[in-house]
Formats: structure tokens, sequence, C-alpha cells
């Protein structure tokens, strides 16, 4: 068995667009905001949660494009 690059990629893009809202959302003060979906367009939802600021990130598009931190 080979492992699908495929795969290591689309992890590689949610690990990539979370850390830079992550980042981009700290800077700015917010613990909340909706980007548009690199992947599929949809409304891509962000939020930070707790005294440690968890990442809770959901697309709305149906592309499976997920993480919590
Ligand atoms: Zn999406």
């Amino acid at each position: 068995m080979t492992e699908i690059p495929e795969a290591h990629a689309n992890i590689f893009e949610v690990l990539l667009v979370c850390l830079m809202q992550k980042a981009d959302m700290v800077a700015a003060g917010e613990d909340r905001r909706t980007v548009e979906c690199s992947r599929c367009g949809g409304q891509l939802h962000l939020a930070l949660v707790g005294a440690r600021k968890h990442l809770r990130m959901a697309c709305d598009g149906g592309c499976g494009m997920e993480a919590m931190e």
C-alpha cells in the first residue's frame, strides 16, 4: 500500500488556511469571521473558541473543508 499524495495535499491546504486565518484573526482581534472557501467558493466559517483560542473551521459549501484545533 502506498500513501495517497492528494490526501496529504488536502491536509496541508486545510492546515495552511487554518494557520493563516487564525493569525489574521488574532491580529485583528476577531473571534469569528466568514471567508470565501478557497476550495469550493462557499462560505467558510471560522471561530476562535475559549481562552486558549482554539480554532474551529467549517465550510457550508459541502467540500468537507473543516478543522477543529
Ligand atoms: Zn468549501
